[in-house]
């Protein structure tokens, strides 16, 4: 007699905001596969579809109640979940027919209101569904993967709301985070953006407390983190490219520095250091706000030649005066980062920046604004043409299809450049049969200020 498995149920998911939501998607996801239930990528197909909020910016929840409103005529039965889950009457208000609302990392919550809104399907089968350990569901390309260390923060940026949303830190157990990087990695990972609110402080919660990984001691400390992960290694024998982000110029960050200079981890670092005014920076309540940055970047090159620095930066905070302003471009001469993003200060509902005197008139964040992103893109254009006529490892993301001539063109990143936020190197006339995830050592033909363009050398 034929026993009938029923149709898994299915869940569609609209995932916005940072790279951080992204993880928390994909670890829903996963729960969720575990669970019996299988992906929609459309409205129509989904049982019930999800959406992953973003509430940093008044902008990005703009966006959400946008992504809210649109599942809810396109297919009507949504759950929210995110960061703009803390704000749950706003968004019942105005969508009274969401099924639930969870906040940002409620996951049990959110597993739950899908379990709710459309019942796994039980077979007596059920159990031999081939559950997901080793392919977790990821919502980036295989070949790179964010890996989230830590939640919260214990710092009160004056114009961050994340410690509110997302509480204080709370880390990771090293071996944990270990054990689902070397399963990326075996999976298909070629590189690991390493992530978290405050990636400098992580263990500092818990002591840095030891584990044991592979027989060894290991603190959860980002130090250990970074030498264990550059130890890892692809089926094919490689290692990965491991990218620190979020990282604070505390002092012990000068340790890992030494392992970007032995090939250990990628000599790269993303330093939100959003300002470099005294004034400013006091007024925004930054962490490792010292003088010494400056010859802390002149010693790690020393160490690094080869390091890239990339940072953000807010114009037009509260109070910034063109003095400090000028500061600011004055610092960025010296500092010669590789990669600036620069934002206008937006204020955030509920922070504190929004209460302090002397706002900046719109015109003149946005001419500010200006001046130093024509500023970065010197500076950047400079250090790209440096690199021309130099063989570089570059990373391929995507490769097109053969042009009239049958030329295939690619596009790829070098260790410089993390995806999504930076550059890119663009490939000309590569062989049949590359594929994204491919590492290929290229020889750099040209650079114009963001992007560098080659050929497989
Ligand atoms: S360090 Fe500052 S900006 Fe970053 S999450 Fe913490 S409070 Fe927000």
């Amino acid at each position: 007699m034929a026993i009938e498995i029923p149709e898994a149920r299915k869940v569609g998911m609209v995932s916005l905001g940072c790279p951080k939501a992204l993880v928390d998607s994909e670890r829903i996801l996963t729960r969720l596969r575990a669970d019996g239930y299988a992906m929609s990528a459309d409205y129509a197909g989904a049982d019930v579809v999800l959406v992953n909020t973003c509430g940093f910016l008044d902008s990005a929840k703009e966006e959400s109640l946008a992504a809210i409103g649109e599942a809810i005529a396109e297919n009507g039965r949504v759950i929210v979940t995110g960061c703009m889950g803390n704000e749950a009457e706003l968004i019942r208000a105005k969508f009274p027919a969401v099924l639930a609302v969870t906040g940002a990392h409620q996951y049990e919550a959110v597993v739950e209101a899908v379990h709710e809104a459309a019942p796994p399907s039980q077979g007596p089968f059920v159990d031999l569904i081939p559950q997901p350990s080793d392919a977790d569901i990821k919502l980036t390309p295989r070949h790179y993967s964010y890996l989230k260390i830590s939640e919260g923060c214990n710092h009160a940026c004056a114009f961050c709301i994340i410690p509110q949303l997302r509480g204080k830190l709370a880390s990771r157990r090293i071996d944990a985070v270990l054990r689902e990087a070397e399963k990326l990695v075996a999976a298909g990972t070629k590189e690991l953006l390493v992530i978290s609110q405050d990636t400098s402080a992580y263990g500092v919660d818990v002591r840095h407390e030891e584990r044991t990984w592979k027989g060894r001691a290991v603190r959860t400390h980002m130090t250990d983190l970074a030498r264990e992960l550059g130890q890892l290694r692809t089926p094919e024998g490689h290692a990965p490219w491991v990218r620190l982000h979020y990282v604070y110029p505390y002092p012990h960050v000068d340790a890992v520095i030494p392992l970007m200079a032995e090939g250990l981890i990628t000599p790269y670092l993303d330093i939100p250091f959003q300002h470099a005014a005294p004034n400013v920076l006091k007024a925004m309540k930054r962490p490792a706000n010292e003088a010494k940055v400056l010859e802390r970047l002149k010693s790690w090159r020393e160490i690094c030649p080869d390091i890239t620095i990339r940072s953000s930066f807010v114009v037009g905070f509260p109070g910034e005066t063109e003095e400090d302003f000028q500061y600011l471009l004055d610092w960025l001469d010296e500092a010669q980062l590789d990669r600036v993003g620069g934002f206008r200060f937006e204020p955030v509902a509920g922070a504190a920046a929004n209460d302090l005197p002397n706002p900046v008139p719109e015109a003149v964040k946005e001419e500010r604004y200006q001046r130093l992103m024509e500023k970065t893109a010197a500076i950047s254009a400079a250090k790209l043409a440096a690199k021309v006529g130099r063989t570089l490892p570059v990373i391929i993301d995507e490769v097109g299809e053969p042009d009239e001539d049958g030329d295939i063109g690619a596009t790829g990143r070098s260790q410089a450049d993390a995806p999504e936020i930076d550059g890119a190197v663009y490939l000309r006339n590569v062989p049949a049969g590359l594929k994204a995830g491919d590492i290929v050592q290229v020889e750099i033909e040209d650079a114009d200020a963001h992007d560098l363009f080659g050929v497989i050398a």
